[in-house]
C-alpha cells in the first residue's frame, strides 16, 4: 500500500526525523490559509499523488507571496499530473501540502527497503539526492552507497556514520544525519515497510537536516497490524479495477495488453502471462481466482475484465485439483451468460473432472473455444484477437 507524501512525513515525525511544517490542502482557499497560518515568506506548494517525479511534471512550486500560493494552487489542484511514474494519462490532483519554503544547501538521498539478493534491510545513501536520482542510479550507480543491516543488532552508528560520511554530510552535521537515519531504519522496520525513501533530504543554509520529501510502500499481508496506516489509504489513487477486484478476494493487478486472463494459482497465471507474451500478444491483467474459484467469483472477475474496452479477447486456464472442472466450466458457463460475453473466450482445462468440465462447456451452446496445451491456449486466443 501507498501513502501520500504528508501522510508519510507524519510518520516520520512519529520517529523523530525533522521535516518542514506543512498543512496538507483540498482547495485553494485552504491553500492560502495554509500559507497564512504557516506565516513566513516562502512557501511550497506540492501535488500529493501516489507517485514520484512531481517536481519534473510541474507538481512542486515555490511560492514568494500569497497571490504566488493561491496561483500555484489553482493551476495544480485538478491537474493531470503525469510523471515517469504515472503511466500516459498521469494522476489527477485532489490534495495539496503547503509548506514552509526551505533553503537548500545540499540534497541527498536515503532509503531503506528490502534487499532480497542478501535477505536484510539494505540502507542506502548518495550525494546525488533530488530529481535526477534515477539517472544517477543508471549511469554512476557508484555514487549510490549501501549497508545491509543484520536484523538482530539493528542499524549501527557505525553503519550510519559510514553513509552519511560517505555522501559528504558535513562534520558539524553529520550527528543529526546518522540520527536521521537511525530513525529512518527504527521506521521502516516498525511501520512494516518495503520502502521509505527520503529524496530529497537536505542540508540547509544553516546546517540543519530536514526529509523534504517521503515515500512509502507498506507490505500488505502485515497492514492488519497497522490499522493507523490503513486509515491513510486514499482510494483516489488507487486503480478502480483492482479495488472492486480485492472486495471479491480476487488477486488482480491491471496490465495494458489486451488478452484478459483467468487462471487459478499465481504460478500457473505467471506461466500464462509468460506464455501469451512468447505467442506475440499481451496480457491485459494478472488474474488468480484462488483456490475456490465459485460461480460467483468467476463472474465478478469476467466482469470485471469486460469492462476493460481494451480486451479483445479471454484465455481461461485452470487446473482442477481441490476445485473440480466440472465445478468451474458451470462458473464459466453462468458468467459468461451473465455479462453478455461478447469477446473470444478461450479455455483450456486440466486436472479432476477435466472430461466432465469440456462436456459442460461444449453442450453449453456459447461459442466456447476449446484448448488442449498451454501453447494451444495460447496461439488460440492471439489468433482470435488478431
Ligand atoms: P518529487 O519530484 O515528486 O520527488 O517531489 P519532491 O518533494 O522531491 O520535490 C522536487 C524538488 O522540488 C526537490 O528535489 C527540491 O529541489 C524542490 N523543492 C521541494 N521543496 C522545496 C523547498 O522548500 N525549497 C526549495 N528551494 N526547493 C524545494
Ligand atoms: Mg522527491
Amino acid at each position: 500500500m501507498k501513502i501520500h507524501e504528508y501522510q508519510g512525513k507524519e510518520i516520520l515525525r512519529k520517529f523523530g526525523v525533522v521535516t518542514p511544517r506543512g498543512i496538507p490542502c483540498f482547495s485553494v482557499d485552504e491553500a492560502v490559509k495554509a500559507a497564512e497560518t504557516l506565516g513566513g515568506k516562502i512557501w511550497v506548494v506540492k501535488a500529493q499523488i501516489h507517485a514520484g517525479g512531481r517536481g519534473k511534471g510541474g507538481g512542486v512550486k515555490l511560492a514568494k507571496s500569497l497571490d504566488e500560493v493561491r496561483q500555484h494552487a489553482s493551476s495544480i489542484l485538478g491537474m493531470q499530473l503525469k510523471t515517469h511514474q504515472t503511466g500516459p494519462e498521469g494522476q489527477k490532483v485532489r490534495r495539496l501540502l503547503v509548506e514552509d519554503g526551505a533553503d537548500i544547501r545540499k540534497e541527498y538521498y536515503v532509503a531503506a527497503l528490502t534487499d532480497r539478493a542478501t535477505q536484510k534491510v539494505a540502507m542506502m545513501a548518495s550525494s546525488e539526492g533530488g530529481m535526477d536520482i534515477e539517472e544517477v542510479a543508471h549511469k554512476t550507480p557508484e555514487k549510490i552507497i549501501k549497508v545491509f543491516v543484520d536484523p538482530l543488532v539493528g542499524l549501527t552508528d557505525a553503519q550510519a556514520l559510514e553513509l552519511a560520511k560517505g555522501i559528504g554530510v558535513p562534520e558539524a552535521s553529520m550527528a543529526q544525519a546518522v540520527d536521521t537515519l537511525k530513525n529512518l531504519y527504527t521506521c521502516y522496520m516498525e511501520t512494516d515497510a518495503s520502502l521509505a525513501e527520503i529524496n530529497p533530504l537536505i542540508l540547509e543554509g544553516n546546517g540543519n537536516i530536514k526529509a523534504l520529501d517521503a515515500k512509502f510502500n507498506f507490505d500488505s499481508n502485515a497492514l492488519y497490524r497497522h490499522p493507523e496506516i490503513v486509515e491513510y489509504r486514499d482510494l483516489d489513487e488507487e486503480d478502480a479495477d483492482e479495488i472492486e477486484a480485492s472486495k471479491f478476494d480476487l488477486a488482480y493487478i491491471s496490465l495494458d495488453g489486451n488478452i484478459g486472463c483467468l487462471v487459478n494459482g499465481a504460478g500457473l497465471a505467471m506461466a500464462t502471462m509468460d506464455t501469451i507474451k512468447l505467442f506475440g500478444a499481451e496480457p491485459a491483467n494478472f488474474l488468480d481466482v484462488g483456490g475456490g474459484a465459485t460461480t460467483e467469483k468467476v463472474t465478478e472477475a469476467f466482469k470485471i475484465m469486460l469492462k476493460n474496452p481494451k480486451v479483445k479477447g479471454i484465455l481461461v486456464n485452470i487446473f482442477g485439483g481441490i476445485m473440480k472442472c466440472d465445478t468451474i466450466a458451470t462458473g464459466i458457463v453462468t458468467a459468461a451468460r451473465e455479462t453478455h460475453l461478447s469477446v473470444p473466450l478461450v479455455v483450456r482445462m486440466k486436472g479432476t473432472n477435466e472430461d466432465l468440465g469440456k462436456k459442460i462447456l461444449a453442450e453449453s451452446g456459447l461459442p466456447i473455444i476449446a484448448a488442449d496445451t498451454m501453447a494451444d491456449a495460447a496461439t488460440k486466443i492471439v489468433a482470435a484477437v488478431k
